[in-house]
């Protein structure tokens, strides 16, 4: 039972890394990780937002 607390535990914790997501400033798509460059529209100004 302790083990799977503990499991629980780490998957919250990834979940909470997770909760971190990457929106360019000028077309506001949304990246699913950083990226030096907007895939949309090449721009660089990609904000990381806290959810
Ligand atoms: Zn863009």
């Amino acid at each position: 039972m302790k083990t799977l607390l503990t499991r629980a535990k780490h998957l919250y914790d990834r979940y909470q890394y997770d909760a971190l997501h990457y929106e360019c400033r000028r077309c506001g798509y949304t990246l699913a990780q950083t990226r030096p460059t907007c895939p949309t529209c090449g721009s660089t100004e990609i904000a990381t937002i806290p959810l």
